[in-house]
Parts: C-alpha cells; sequence; structure tokens
C-alpha cells in the first residue's frame, strides 16, 4: 500500500466513524418532525437505506462526503414519500397537449366516470340483460359505431401497443408495403420499422422520402403481402416536391388484390379542427370512410381522453386483433376503459367545445385569454408592471405541426425579474417548484405564462405561484 492510499483509508475510516447510528437519525427533531405521519418500521428502513448510501459514497472514496448531511437527506427521502409526485401543474407552456406534462387532462364527466369505475364494482364482463359474461368492449364499440360507422372497437393501452398488436395479430410472418416517407420516428424510440420488427412482419418499404405513388405500392405485393400500412404524419410535415397517394387509391388496391389496408393516424381527432383556424386534421371517419380496414390512434391526444389505444374498423379484422395472445397483454383496464366512454359521449351530444379541456383551449377565444392576463396581472400589482403579450399556443403531442393558434401571455422581463433579485430561470425554478408547481416558457428575454393552457380554474393557482416566486405573497 502506498503512503497515499494509506491516507486515504484514514480518511475513510474516519469518515466512517462520523455517520450517526439509525437511532440517532431517527430521534433526530428535524427528521422526527416530518416522520410523525409514518410507521416507525419505515422511518427506521428510511434511515438504513440512507446511512448506507453514504457509506458505500465514503467506502468508494467519493470526494466531500459529510456525515452531516445524512439527516437532511433522510428528512428530504421523508418529505417526498409523503408528496404526491404526480400531483397538478399548471401547464403555462402554451403547448395543449404537453407530453411531458401528461397529454390531455379529461373532462369532469370523464374524470368522475373513471373515479366511479375505479373505486366500485363495474359490470366489465357481464352482460347485466342476459347475467351472461359479456365483452369488456362493447360499450366502447357501439359508441364508435356511432360516431364513425366503425363495425368494431377494441381498446388498449397506448396506441404504440394497437400498431404493435394488430401488426402482429394481421401481419405476422408476412410482407407490410409502407411508403419510405411514412417509415418514420413518432417520438420516445417508437420507430415504425422497429415495431414492424417486433410485429413479426417483413416490411417493405416502396417510393421515396418525398414521393410515392400507388404503382409502387402495387408493384411490389407478393403472394407474401398481407397489409399495406398508411401513417400519418403527426409530428412533422413534408413539403415541396411531394406526392402520396390517397387512402381511397391505397383502399382500392387493397380490396382489388385481397389485402387489408391498415392505418396508423396518431391523433384519432374526431372532429373538423379547421373552423378553429388550424389546417384540417384527417378524422377517424374520414380514414374508414374511405376504405381504411382498421384504423390505430390514441385516446390522450386530439381525442382529449385517458391513455388508450383504440383501434376501430372490420369486425371481422378487429375479432381477430383481440384473439390475438398479445391482446391481453396491453388490454386497456376499467377505468381507462370508462374514461374513453366518457370521452365519446361529449362527441354524441357535440359539447366537446364546452367540455372537454383541450378543445376549450382550442376553441377559446383570444378576447378571453387576454381578460384573464389582465386580470392576473391587475392581482400581481403589487410586483410591478406584467405586461400582457401576443403570444402563439400549439397543439403539441405530435398533432398538427406547425400550426399554432394566436393567444396571449403574461409577461415578466428580465428587468422586473432582477428588481426580485432573480433571473429569468431562476424565477422559470422557483415556479417550477412552487405550491402548485407552474410551468412557464422563456422567450425572446422574457418569462411567458400562456393563458390558452392554463385551466381556467386555475388562474388563482397562477396569481399564487407568481406572487410567492417574485416574493410578494
Ligand atoms: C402518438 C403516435 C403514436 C404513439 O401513440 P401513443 O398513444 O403515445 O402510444 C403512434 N403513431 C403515431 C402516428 C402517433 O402520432
Amino acid at each position: 500500500m502506498s503512503q497515499g492510499d494509506g491516507e486515504r483509508t484514514g480518511r475513510a475510516t474516519e469518515a466512517l466513524r462520523g455517520l450517526p447510528s439509525i437511532a440517532a437519525v431517527t430521534a433526530d427533531p428535524a427528521v422526527a418532525e416530518v416522520a410523525s405521519g409514518l410507521r416507525p418500521e419505515i422511518v427506521t428502513a428510511v434511515a438504513q437505506q440512507v446511512v448506507e448510501r453514504f457509506r458505500r459514497a465514503i467506502l468508494a472514496g467519493e470526494a466531500g462526503v459529510d456525515p452531516d448531511q445524512v439527516v437532511p437527506a433522510v428528512r428530504e427521502e421523508l418529505t417526498r414519500l409523503l408528496r404526491p409526485r404526480l400531483a397538478t401543474v399548471i401547464n403555462g407552456t402554451g403547448v395543449i397537449i404537453h407530453t411531458n406534462l401528461g397529454r390531455a387532462p379529461v373532462s369532469a364527466e370523464t374524470a368522475r366516470a373513471m373515479e366511479e369505475a375505479a373505486t366500485t364494482y363495474t359490470p366489465l364482463e357481464l352482460q347485466l340483460e342476459s347475467g351472461r359474461r359479456g365483452g369488456r368492449m362493447e360499450e366502447v364499440s357501439r359508441l364508435m359505431r356511432a360516431l364513425t360507422g366503425a363495425e368494431a372497437t377494441l381498446v388498449v393501452n397506448n396506441n404504440a401497443a394497437a400498431v404493435l398488436l394488430t401488426l402482429s395479430a394481421l401481419c405476422a410472418g408476412r410482407e407490410v408495403i409502407l411508403s419510405r416517407g411514412q417509415a418514420v420516428e413518432i417520438g420516445g424510440g417508437f420507430r415504425v420499422p422497429d415495431v414492424m420488427v417486433q410485429g413479426g412482419a417483413r416490411l417493405v418499404e416502396v417510393g421515396t422520402t418525398n414521393r410515392t405513388y400507388a404503382r409502387d405500392y402495387e408493384a411490389a405485393i407478393t403472394e407474401q403481402t398481407a397489409a399495406l400500412l398508411a401513417v400519418h404524419w403527426s409530428n412533422f410535415r413534408i413539403i415541396g416536391f411531394t406526392a402520396q397517394p390517397s387512402l381511397a387509391a391505397l383502399a382500392e388496391i387493397a380490396r382489388r388484390r385481397g389485402l387489408v389496408l391498415i392505418e396508423d393516424l396518431g391523433s384519432g381527432c374526431l372532429i373538423d379542427t379547421a373552423p378553429f383556424g388550424l389546417a384540417h386534421e384527417p378524422t377517424v371517419g374520414e380514414s374508414l370512410a374511405a376504405g381504411v380496414d382498421v384504423v390505430c390512434f390514441s385516446g390522450d391526444k386530439l381525442l382529449g381522453g385517458p391513455q388508450a389505444g383504440i383501434i376501430s374498423g372490420r369486425a371481422d379484422l378487429v375479432q381477430r386483433i383481440a384473439a390475438h395472445p398479445l391482446a391481453r397483454a396491453v388490454r386497456a383496464d376499467k377505468t381507462a376503459l370508462a374514461g374513453v366512454a366518457a370521452t365519446l359521449r361529449h362527441y354524441l351530444r357535440g359539447d366537446v367545445t364546452e367540455t372537454v379541456p383541450i378543445w376549450r383551449m382550442i376553441a377559446a377565444p383570444v378576447a378571453a385569454l387576454e381578460a384573464r392576463c389582465r386580470a392576473w396581472a391587475a392581482a400581481l400589482a403589487a410586483a410591478g408592471d406584467l405586461p400582457v403579450v401576443a403570444s402563439r399556443a400549439t397543439i403539441g403531442g405530435g398533432s398538427l405541426p406547425e400550426e399554432t393558434l394566436e393567444s396571449r401571455a403574461l409577461a415578466v422581463d428580465a428587468a422586473l425579474a432582477a428588481r426580485h433579485g432573480l433571473t429569468l430561470p431562476e424565477l422559470a425554478a422557483r415556479l417550477r417548484a412552487g405550491e402548485p408547481p407552474l410551468m412557464p416558457y422563456v422567450a425572446d428575454d422574457r418569462l411567458l405564462i400562456d393563458a390558452r393552457t392554463v385551466l381556467p380554474e386555475q388562474d388563482d393557482g397562477v396569481v399564487r405561484a407568481l406572487a410567492a416566486a417574485l416574493g410578494v405573497a
């Protein structure tokens, strides 16, 4: 052993001796204060885990391990255990379907339906009329049939699962023809060619990145072909010299050649987006009317419901998909099913712009957003003059890329933040750590809170969060 090693070992032994006993940690007033709501064994277990972490760090020769930090670390860990992490965040980002913030918040009626399903027994697989076993998909199937004409519908965990399951059930061991322009990555590692491999299908790419013609699909068909796949460009655009055959043209080929046309539609919009000043997002009904046999889409994007993957289309194919062994592994639970059904009822009644939060946000008039921002500013007058500025909100969640909605935001510029002793990143960090947490965004040297994505019932929260962060509470 070199002299340096000896010194280090000596220091480590000393540091290890400095670690407090478990009894000392749990008896420390700083720990006892937060431990009062917890079972004593839990407090002991957490203290042991933290002390062990410090011991390993010392033995590993990590610099700056301070035994005095054990008590604060245990206190912090216990505090975190008791604080729900997935409680409310106020979304001031102007991104309506914000994947990092959990995508679509659901309507009050949807939340009630999900709560009821979660906290009671439900006739999930029971026909109440006959007392016999019934399909768990009947309700959603009936609703989707009325809304889109889909013969049958199956709900699974999410759209990634819907696409994987559909390919596995209908195309395993066979070929699937896909345009090169649609061999895309959706995000979060969901790449269409990889999903195809996972589903056991062989990908046959046709055409080019920017232009693919109906004749390209036609020429690639062999006796090994099971399906043509269309993937919606959810989260990007290719503009300029482009060509892609219509769904109707693909459907015609599929029918003539005895193949299945599958579409991964992504968002699963059920209404026309054009009246809101947005580009037209293809709807589920349009896909089915064009002759798509099976369409897959998300529950928590433009549908505005809970996380789910929805598979709609021909009854014989949906049946085959539902019978695949993987269907059981990715099936939706009763709360998601109740939530999807409750969300679909809003479309049945035609009240989505008053009830479904993402559609309320999309439909909100600019004048109303301006008035809310002014009210926030007035309530925060003690913090200084906070201007209301024009902003652009986006749909997000891999839907309608490049499309923006005129909006209004409350702005805090760097000079005003400095008067409160903060830089803009420091102010943003305080807002994120606040109670309630508020997610703003920073652009053009200003911190902005976009009113379009703040739920109206959170207006007080915005004022409280800003007042606390700026120290004028
Ligand atoms: C979002 C999206 C997916 C993934 O859907 P999840 O519900 O997030 O699993 C798949 N395909 C397309 C085209 C999408 O837009």
